[in-house]
């Protein structure tokens, strides 16, 4: 039990950490340019926030999160996803009184009990951005765009972008009854889940995992073809928009995303035919967790399940040599010397590494090759008392002398 982390859970291993250093640079020089602000908040919240923020009919909510109560008697929960708390900070902070719109994106935790499996952990990590403050449909087609633009630089040239639009409070009742009417002719072959969405969300229903009510679903009336006039032109302005921008997509009427929240557009980028990203407008979110009318856009993207796609096309660079030079010292003298050198060669901003273990020569020599070092240097008792030793190469193999005192000009 000791040794082994709860299920869902994963270690990142310094060889796999620098992936995720690459995909998180690439994350803030994106959202730089865009000119978004890094927001950090807590892992957990009050449970109420998630409640109202993800919405209470939601498999999230309903099966998924992470609930204890505290030692002051508060239901607290562990984020389950990370527009809530941003939104609750936004609220908090009064940013709505800050020059309009509020540019945010964030990267965090995030911790839902799920059945795990590949790409799909119960802690695991989002990289998400919220635009607050704007209507317009530019802002849709910007936040679309960042995360085109994030596919790109991470080298995924065959993602596929797809929008569609879910309405808004105007035409999705009309819409709902419509829906209702449709499916309570299946009622019988809808799966149980599915039967409680037909009272308190029927569009979900179209976003069944279960063969049988994605079959229904197909057939069922998508609410593309009736939303609102206001809700059309909204639509139409977000492609021209993304047209205007060169961002390339495709119309899916069956998105829906999983949440309640969305209003107007939604997204999904796809590669291989897997979701990767999604997102969209939440125009009464703000308001639903008691802040003040403020409209908003936003998407969040899981780093796992990207790291994967990652790896599975080989995009990652290679890790960069760490390590510089390995001095290797032949006795008591020598010892000292090589810790005395590779505190100054680090002071210098160069990686230097020496003997830890007591290691024998040879021994030393094996651990160099090992750990990768670029060079090595052999210091005794003579080379001591010269000033200079011989700096192996490691690719060649050849020796050059080299003057102990100017070793930190010869490393840079
Ligand atoms: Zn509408
Ligand atoms: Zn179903």
């Amino acid at each position: 039990m000791l040794t082994k982390a709860p299920r869902g859970t994963k270690d990142i291993l310094p060889d796999e950490v620098y992936k995720w250093r690459y995909v998180e640079n690439i994350i803030h020089d994106v959202c730089a340019l865009f000119g978004y602000g890094q927001i950090r908040v807590p892992v957990f919240e009050h449970t109420e926030l998630f409640e109202r923020g993800v919405g209470d009919t939601t498999d999230i909510v309903q099966k998924e999160m992470y609930t204890f109560i505290d030692k002051g008697g508060r239901s607290i929960t562990l984020r389950p996803e990370g527009t809530s708390g941003v939104v609750r900070a936004y609220i908090e902070n009064n940013l709505y009184a800050a020059a309009a719109p509020s540019k945010l994106y964030y990267i965090m935790s995030c911790y839902r009990y799920e059945k795990p499996q590949a790409g799909r952990l119960r802690e695991f990590n989002q990289f998400g951005i919220e635009l607050f403050g704007t209507k317009l449909p530019q802002s849709d087609a910007e936040v679309i765009a960042l995360a085109t633009q994030f596919m790109q630089k991470l080298g995924l040239k065959d993602a596929e972008l797809y929008i569609n639009s879910v309405g808004c409070g105007e035409c999705r009742p009309d819409y709902n009854k419509k829906l209702i009417e449709y499916f309570e002719q299946y009622k019988d072959k809808l799966c149980q889940t599915c039967l409680t969405r037909l009272e308190k969300n029927p569009m979900r229903i179209i976003d069944c995992k279960n063969k049988t009510c994605k079959k229904i679903g197909e057939g069922a009336p998508m609410l593309i073809d009736e939303q609102c006039d206001s809700c059309k032109s909204h639509f139409n302005d977000v492609q021209r928009f993304l047209g205007l921008a060169n961002v390339k997509f495709g119309i899916d009427p069956t998105i829906v995303r999983g949440l309640d929240y969305y209003t107007t557009t939604v997204f999904e980028i796809k590669y291989n035919g897997v979701v990767i990203c999604g997102g969209g407008r939440y125009n009464s979110l703000v308001e639903q967790v008691g802040g003040p009318p403020t409209p908003g856009v936003g998407f969040g993207l899981g780093l796992e399940r990207l790291i994967i796609v990652l790896n599975e096309n080989n995009l990652f660079p290679k890790m960069a040599d760490a390590v510089t030079i390995y001095i290797a010292p032949i006795g008591e003298g020598a010892n000292n010397k090589a810790f005395e050198l590779i505190q100054q060669l680090r002071s210098d901003g160069i990686n230097a590494q020496s003997d830890l273990m007591g290691r024998s020569l040879k021994a030393q020599m094996k651990y160099a090759d090992k750990i990768g070092a670029k060079f090595v240097l052999v210091i005794g008792d003579d080379e001591i008392s010269a000033g200079e030793g011989n700096l192996k190469d490691m690719q060649t193999g050849i020796e050059k002398a080299v003057k102990l005192k100017d070793l930190s000009d010869k490393m840079k």
